[in-house]
């Protein structure tokens, strides 16, 4: 598979399937992504290869949680987790070139949706904070 950011900047490639794809609505997510929070695809650090705009991508370390990276041309939030020092990290689902075939099997951090934001009644696992 394959993704970019907003500007084109930087390029990836990343090998499918993911172990799991969830949705986060934590404070955090809100504020990188200026909406509801993030839908991640669980990966190894290592299957994911920069191909174009390395010197682009700019890792952001919050006081809690994990590493956030993302272009610094044009602020597109590409990879949470810890990417790429930790052995899983996060894709955002929004980076990739073509839809992610796949729901949320879960939703994380739901003690923080917002009253603006409806969860859907999809079915998913929801969990207070991130799944055990
Ligand atoms: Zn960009
Ligand atoms: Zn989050």
């Amino acid at each position: 598979m394959t993704g970019r950011c907003l500007c084109g900047g930087v390029r990836f490639e990343v090998e499918g399937p993911f172990e799991a794809v969830t949705q986060c609505h934590c404070a955090s997510c809100k504020k990188l992504s200026g909406g509801v929070g993030t839908v991640n695809g669980r990966a190894r650090s290592d299957a994911i290869r920069i191909l174009e705009g390395r010197d682009l991508v700019r890792t952001y370390q919050p006081a809690e949680g994990s590493a956030k990276t993302f272009c610094s041309v044009c602020g597109s939030n590409l990879f949470g987790g810890g990417w790429p020092e930790s052995e899983r990290c996060s894709v955002r689902l929004t980076t990739l070139d073509e839809a992610y075939p796949q729901k949320p099997s879960k939703h994380l951090y739901v003690r923080s949706v917002a009253p603006w934001e409806t969860l859907p009644d999809d079915g998913a696992e929801r969990h207070d904070t991130r799944s055990g």
